[in-house]
């Protein structure tokens, strides 16, 4: 997210703060909290107490002799998750926040509601362990909407009704070029929750990106597709929740159960026990929407097809989101990736590099004595030799590799499994290629060169932050302009600095 906007809503007089027994829990946490600690927390606030003590005597928890103190109650949910429960509850209470906007927030509220249910139930389905961090995150999930509501007034205007989330996330892109689950990720970040909690929220809108992934049971996927049933069952919809059942089941497999009915119940006492925990009405004709969706799902999956219509409705608006994203990531004029998404990608590639082990290159490029382009022959001119450049560098690497503009007239190429030999091998045939090629603008016949450097993750035992790295190649593309331009310099061959 775009850092000036990101501060500006973080800094937002009427954002959403995290209770105090949330706030000073997160701050226990970051000292490595005791048992102690948390019970001295949490006995302070009588609700959240009530909460441990009821979910400690459980069915899932009853033990020998009822919990009737907190310190009990903790002992025997152990501390991951009395955390998780007991900042889950007092969340709950910030979720709960009357609004003045459109926004419906008792909607919200509910779905926010219904979600940790639904992925707790998932999460224990499917053994996924941290199936306490799943009801956390999906509990949180929506909380990005919330920010959006109170910083941008005005943004939620044209729902009328609480509709599908597609509908909130593109007013969410149109003003603010990122959806709620990146924004509420940052918000959370922002209070310091645990990274698995940060990190299930921002994926909370990828269901699709992660249920192409081999093994796509994680709790990521518990979250995201807990707002999808979530949505189906409080829209008391029996089609919809048909629909996204039968979504869930390309991943689920075997876990769906034998028969759809048994999952369907399931999933609505899940449901009904997170009714009892906040003590609300989630779904009021609960009952007869599991009779009517009972009998629908059977036509849904003979393949009735009745959903035909709306699927395609949903998979415009999706792909309208998607498209938009990616309008968000690309430099106007070049169509290179812009340095704002250069920023947002470049840590994660190296570690995801350096945890399989592989190389990762990166690469610096300059046009060498690109004002004089300007200067001779104007500005309209230097922009189409830019996008000629960022064609140029675009054909040459593979798919896989990140072509951004880095600034003006400079570009930068991310190289993953390339170590430093090979993407200098390529710097160089990226120099011969440019300096060859005849650039043709209306009447005008052209030639550029450029300079460039490469840096490399990673050289012997050392490792290089993204910070490193850029430096890196930046100074080596420097070193190829000092000595002559038109010619491609590596970071490790540079003449070694003396030091001060
Ligand atoms: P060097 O070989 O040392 O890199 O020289 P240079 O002229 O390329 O570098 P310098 O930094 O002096 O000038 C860069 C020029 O790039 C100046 C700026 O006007 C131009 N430039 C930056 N962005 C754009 C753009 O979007 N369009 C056009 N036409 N020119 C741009
Ligand atoms: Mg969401
Ligand atoms: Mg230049």
């Amino acid at each position: 997210m775009n850092k000036h906007l990101e501060a500006k809503i973080l800094n937002c007089r009427d954002l959403p703060s995290p209770p105090i027994v949330a706030a000073r829990i997160v701050n226990q946490v970051e000292d490595d909290c005791q048992l102690s600690d948390l019970v001295d927390i949490v006995s302070d606030d009588p609700a959240t107490s009530l909460k441990l003590m009821r979910l400690a005597n459980s069915a899932a928890y009853r033990g020998t002799k009822p919990c009737s103190t907190v310190l009990s109650a903790v002992t025997r949910l152990g501390i991951n998750v009395s955390v998780m429960t007991a900042l889950s509850f007092s969340l709950a209470n910030t979720l709960r926040v009357p609004g003045k906007s459109n926004l419906d927030h008792d909607y919200l509220w509910r779905r926010s509601v219904t979600s940790a249910a639904v992925a707790r139930f998932l999460a224990t389905r499917a053994n996924v362990h941290n199936w306490e961090e799943c009801f956390l995150a999906a509990l949180v999930q929506d909380i990005g909407m919330l920010a959006a509501d109170c910083a941008i007034r005005g943004i939620y205007e044209d729902l009328t009704v609480y509709a599908q989330h597609e509908y909130a996330q593109l007013a969410e892109i149109a003003s603010l070029k990122v959806d709620h689950s990146k924004l509420g990720a940052s918000l959370l970040k922002h209070w310091k929750l645990p990274a698995t909690i940060v990190d299930a929220v921002a994926h909370s809108h990828a269901l699709e990106r992660l249920m192409k992934r081999a093994d796509c049971i994680d709790s990521l996927w518990c979250v995201a597709y807990s707002g999808i049933l979530a949505d189906a069952v409080l829209l008391s919809d029996e089609l919809e929740l048909a629909r996204a059942i039968a979504l869930g089941r390309a991943c689920m497999g075997d876990l769906a159960g034998n028969s759809e009915s048994e999952f369907t119940h399931a999933l609505f006492a899940s449901v009904k026990d997170a009714e009892a925990l906040f003590e609300a009405s989630l779904v009021p004709n609960m009952d007869e929407l599991m009779v009517a969706s009972k009998s629908l799902m059977f036509d849904y999956m003979i393949g009735q097809g009745q959903a035909a219509a709306n699927d395609e409705h949903v998979s415009n608006l999706q792909s309208r989101v998607e498209e938009l994203e990616e309008e968000n990531r690309r430099d106007a004029l070049t169509g290179a990736y812009n340095r704002q998404y250069f920023d947002d990608v470049l840590d994660g590639m190296i570690n995801d590099s350096a945890e399989i082990g592989s190389p990762l290159s990166l690469m610096f490029i300059d046009a060498d004595h690109f004002k004089q382009i300007n200067d001779v022959h104007g500005h309209h001119v230097g922009d189409q030799v830019l996008i000629w450049i960022a064609t140029t560098l675009q054909q040459a690497v593979r798919d896989t590799d990140v072509v951004a503009r880095y600034g003006g007239e400079e570009f930068v190429v991310i190289l993953p499994t390339l170590g430093e030999e090979h993407a200098a091998a390529l710097g160089d045939r990226i120099v011969a290629r440019m300096s060859e090629a005849i650039i043709t603008v209306d009447d005008l016949e052209l030639q550029v060169t450029v300079s460039i450097g490469i840096a490399a993750a990673s050289s012997g035992s050392q490792r290089r932050s993204s910070r490193d790295l850029i430096v890196g190649a930046d100074q080596a593309m420097y070193f190829s302009k000092k000595t002559g331009r038109n010619k491609c310099s590596r970071a490790s061959a540079l003449p070694q600095q003396r030091s001060a």
